[in-house]
């Protein structure tokens, strides 16, 4: 018995020697200026149903009261249970039995002889358990009904910034679509004013430089977002292609594109996925990445006049599984393959060039055809 109290003691005090735990505080911490915090009386039929949501199957604490008894007694005790929750609050005290622990050594396997495979149990008094439970009530009700957690604290983060990516929970991008709009259009705002200090060919690399990398970062990630949300993004591409070319607003957008040169922002995205893709192919990227891709091989004896280089595409039941990248970059791969019909690997400096010229193709204008 002592040498299970000396080890726990021991163990225990490894803990001071440890630094502090350093809780990063957030930047934007909300400041609180409301009402302070108050306990409110207990009811008794709170306390009640804090009673009848014991374990009954746990062991009693040190004021041996058994949970399965208070349990079955709830509505008996709950009354005079409440006053003395109450006067506990009002005192700031609590009984000193509340405050010790029945520990118990709980064997973790290994040499029952040896006291390190035994793990400390505390078994707390029933009642400071559920006058516990009231207290975290109270103070996770104010806590909530006056906004003070923080994000970082609430359950409830619907949206994570990763590398400057906005990640929301149904994966639908539209935050950060909207973040990007709005930055882009902080720009444009500021092109407009200044739109006579610059020539075509100025312009047009003002926008290159500072306009389309905003526009292209993550763009690969975001492609997949619902056609609503990319068309605010060709909004604004256009809102540049017009600064560039001092066109009206009513201008068809592929009057625009040929007219600067540069393709829709759908084919820009597919390129930059093409690209990644035949990165994949051979293993120049992550692993975790190429593996998603598996070459399609045809069958030993196949005699297809054709080899061209395909992927196999995998199965996808969902809609959500069709926008996953193993489903859906070799379908967008094959479909490129109709048009390089491609047997075998080129350099990707070659095959980046093939690439603009199919975007330069997609420049013409089909929309009234
Ligand atoms: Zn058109």
């Amino acid at each position: 018995m002592n040498c299970f109290n000396k080890h726990f003691i021991s163990s225990g005090s490894l803990f001071d020697s440890l630094n502090p735990v350093s809780v990063k505080s957030g930047t934007n911490l909300p400041v609180y200026t409301g009402q302070p915090f108050n306990f409110v009386p207990f009811s008794v039929q709170e306390v009640c149903k804090g009673l009848k949501l014991l374990d009954p199957r746990k062991s009693p604490g040190p004021d041996l009261l058994d949970p399965y008894f208070l349990k079955l007694a709830a509505d008996f005790v709950a009354e005079p249970l409440t006053t003395l929750f109450n006067l506990t609050l009002d005192m700031n005290e609590i009984p000193s039995v509340w405050k010790s622990a029945f520990v118990i050594p709980l064997l973790q396997g290994g040499d029952p002889a040896v006291l390190t495979n035994y793990r400390p149990i505390s078994n707390l008094s029933v009642l400071a358990k559920v006058l516990e439970a009231l207290v975290c009530e109270q103070l996770k009700e104010f806590l909530h009904t006056n906004a003070i957690l923080s994000e970082y604290q609430s359950e409830l983060v619907h949206t994570y910034k990763y590398l400057g990516i906005l990640i929301d929970d149904s994966l639908t991008f539209k935050p950060h679509v909207e973040n990007l709009v709005k930055n882009l259009k902080l720009k444009l705002r500021f092109y407009f004013q200044n739109k006579l200090c610059f020539s075509f060919n100025k312009k047009k690399r003002l926008v290159a430089a500072t306009f389309l990398p905003v526009l292209d970062y993550g763009d690969i990630l975001y492609m997949n977002a619902s056609a609503q949300c990319l068309r605010m993004v060709d909004i604004v591409y256009h809102a540049s292609l017009r600064f560039i070319t001092n066109r009206k607003f009513q201008t068809h957008h592929c009057e625009l594109y040929s007219q600067v040169g540069w393709p829709a922002l759908v084919s820009r995205r597919n390129s930059y996925l093409y690209s990644f893709i035949y990165k994949a192919i051979p293993g120049l990227l992550p692993s975790y990445i190429c593996s998603l891709l598996a070459m399609k091989h045809a069958g030993r004896y196949c005699l297809r006049p054709h080899g061209y280089l395909l992927l196999s595409v995998s199965f996808a039941r969902t809609e959500f599984g069709k926008r996953a990248f193993v489903h859906s970059a070799p379908l967008a791969w094959n479909k490129l393959q109709k048009e390089l019909k491609m047997t075998e690997f080129i350099s990707l400096s070659v095959f980046k060039s093939k690439l603009r010229i199919l975007e330069a193709k997609s420049i013409t204008c089909n929309c009234f055809n």
